[in-house]
């Protein structure tokens, strides 16, 4: 009778157990393949793990424990040769023989128990390594970790660790959103996203810091979301005072990706400076001849330069959208949120300003003379440097009529403009806000958010548009 107690009642825990409902979609339980090794002729790669290491299978968003052909040895050699991997401890014996088809994971022995790491090459990484023959025969390392752990290795690359928790945060749900509409980028490679800039800058656990794994703990699996999906969180350090459109920067448009007013960003100038020979000597691979003029032709509404034109003697040359950052070979610009000034050369208002540029201007009269201002106005008071949105302010002008200044009347604040040179000595200045591309989240403005008391669901609703964290 006891007995049949106690198997009734392991029935009822069994099937408890079994009614856990499983989760559909839930990227804290996601994997990703991240791209460590690639593209690389050597032959060999060393891993290593103080518990010892074990030979897996690559599971459904999971490692399964399925062989214990290492013997738990610490110290392996992966040894490519006649399109097989050959396993090989230290003295040289031949422990497992490979097919590198990305089926076969190798991780810690402790990696079940204590979520051990593996080292690679000298870097510890969570998750396995899996090692895979690409189409060319090479041999490609790669990283099967769980999303969360991997965004624990992107996160202070991205933003310094020393951040405020609300502004980690952000900066977490927008790199795990990043990652999840970037996955499968490298397909064709064998895996999901390579470990540099060219996706997410990702280094493993050296990466790792208290605050940054409590930043995404805390925001374990959320994401940003746009029409339902999740949504590349795109990002960039200093807006200048405001955000570009998606399509004036790249060319799709993006419903999410739309350019504001940013009253948060902290100031941030830069300036580049260049004389009429360092450009013509620039320029000399495009035939330009020497260069005699630089022009902005238009500005987006956003205050962003939207085409730039060099011009020499023998033919000129147009950049427009973000290919103006990379103009100037070797000296990139910050922005493309700048102004153009000349020592020596002639500045002049570009003969086709739009009717757009006409519309209201703010001017502020200095000691240095007057000076265009954009939609943000510094004040100074007694409690310290504040920002003055200009969106909103009421205008004297001078026939006494009073006008409420709305955003479109204050966009163009910049009108195009352009540099001539007569001599080689002649300088072109370029004075710029900001720093980055311009669309989605200004990582400045985050912190600065997060100071202020806001929350990351605050920040990443204040610079992604109709969005839903979840
Ligand atoms: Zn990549």
């Amino acid at each position: 009778m006891k007995n049949r107690i106690i198997t009734a009642l392991a029935l009822v825990f069994a099937l408890a157990l079994c009614s856990i409902p499983l989760t559909s979609y839930a990227a804290d339980r996601e994997f990703v393949t991240i791209g460590l090794k690639y593209q690389s002729s050597d032959v060999t790669a060393e891993l290593s793990s103080s518990d010892g290491l074990k030979l897996c299978k690559k599971g459904d968003n999971a490692i399964d424990v399925s062989s214990d052909a290492l013997d738990g040895t610490g110290d392996i050699v992966l040894a490519l040769s006649n399109g097989r991997i050959a396993v090989k401890d230290k003295k040289g014996n031949v422990l497992a023989n490979l097919k590198g088809d990305g089926t076969e994971c190798i991780v810690s022995s402790g990696y079940f128990t204590t979520d051990d790491y593996i080292s690679f090459d000298g870097t510890s990484y969570r998750g396995g390594i899996i090692p895979y023959i690409n189409r060319s025969g090479q041999m490609n390392i790669l990283n099967y970790v769980g999303m969360d752990d991997y965004i624990k290795g992107v996160l202070h690359r991205e933003m310094s660790q020393s951040s405020n928790l609300e502004a980690l945060k952000a900066q977490a749900v927008t790199a795990r959103s990043f990652a999840e509409s970037k996955r499968g980028t490298h397909k064709s490679q064998g895996f999901d996203l390579c470990a540099t800039s060219h996706c997410q800058n990702y280094i493993g656990v050296k990466g790792e810091y208290t605050s940054t794994n409590e930043a995404v703990e805390s925001t374990s699996g959320q994401m940003i979301y746009y029409e339902g999906k999740p949504v590349a969180g795109f990002y960039f350090a200093n807006s200048g005072g405001h955000t570009e459109n998606s399509e004036d920067v790249w060319t799709s448009k993006l419903g999410y990706a739309r350019g504001k007013v940013d009253e948060y960003s902290p100031d941030y100038t830069w300036s580049n400076t260049f004389t009429r020979a360092e450009l013509t000597d620039m320029f000399s691979s495009r035939g330009l001849g020497t260069v005699t003029s630089v022009s902005v032709d238009s500005y987006n509404e956003s205050g962003y330069a939207a085409s730039l034109t060099i011009t020499g003697t023998k033919k000129s040359v147009t950049f427009t959208k973000d290919k103006i950052r990379s103009a100037f070979s070797g000296k990139s610009l910050k922005s493309r949120m700048f102004t153009l000034d000349t020592d020596g050369g002639e500045l002049t208002a570009a003969g086709n300003a739009s009717p757009e540029t006409e519309k209201t201007l703010y001017y502020a009269v200095t000691s240095k003379g007057q000076e265009v201002l954009g939609n943000i106005l510094s004040v100074l008071s007694l409690d310290g440097m504040s920002a003055l949105n200009l969106n909103g302010i009421r205008i004297l002008d001078g026939s006494g009529k009073i006008t409420t200044a709305s955003a479109d009347e204050t966009a163009n604040t910049v009108s195009s403009s352009e540099v001539k040179f007569n001599s080689d000595s002649d300088k072109l200045i370029i004075n710029g806000r900001g720093n980055g591309h311009g669309v989605g989240m200004s990582q400045q403005g985050a912190i600065e958010m997060g100071k202020r008391g806001f929350t990351y669901k605050d920040i990443l609703k204040y610079y992604y548009t109709d969005i839903e964290v979840k």
